[in-house]
């Protein structure tokens, strides 16, 4: 079990295992923009999964399949088609920095900016010192996992 693939939700209540993953991906379609509340979604699919705690409540996003989320804390969590395996979010993993996506898909959907996020400028130094000391003592209530784990 210790090599299995772990996340959950951000509060806890729902985590999850599994022995192997398929494919990773971006969509960038429109339902997946509304379902994520994000520019885009990372999904992978999930192969052996195995709810180890609680268990996604699910909305039936289209007459192909269903979205799961935790219904205590709202966190996205997975993409499934019917008869398929399902697909996680790759952010809800606990390592998603081991999981790069190879594909993009839904590219008709892409938000215009999107594709420009990692140009943009980070912050001037001096906002860069402000917001470090704001942060510097601030206390993550997400569940386990450290809020600014090193990549
Ligand atoms: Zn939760």
């Amino acid at each position: 079990m210790s090599d299995r693939l772990t996340g959950g939700c951000q509060c806890g209540v729902v985590r999850f295992s599994c022995e192997g993953l398929g494919r990773a991906s971006i969509c960038h379609c429109r339902m997946c923009q509304r379902a994520f509340a994000a520019p885009f979604a990372a999904l992978v699919t999930a192969r052996g999964l195995v709810w180890t705690a609680g268990e996604p409540k699910r909305f039936r996003s289209s007459s192909k399949a269903r979205r799961g989320f935790c219904a205590d804390c709202g966190t996205t969590l997975t993409l499934e088609y019917d008869g398929l395996d399902a697909e996680l979010a790759i952010c809800a993993f606990d390592r998603p920095q081991d999981i790069a996506p190879v594909i993009q898909v839904g590219v008709e959907s892409r938000l215009p900016w999107a594709q420009n996020c990692p140009s943009l400028p980070g912050r001037p130094a001096d906002q860069q010192e402000a917001a470090d000391a704001f942060l510097a003592d601030l206390v993550s209530l997400q569940s386990a996992i450290p809020w600014r784990e090193a990549p």
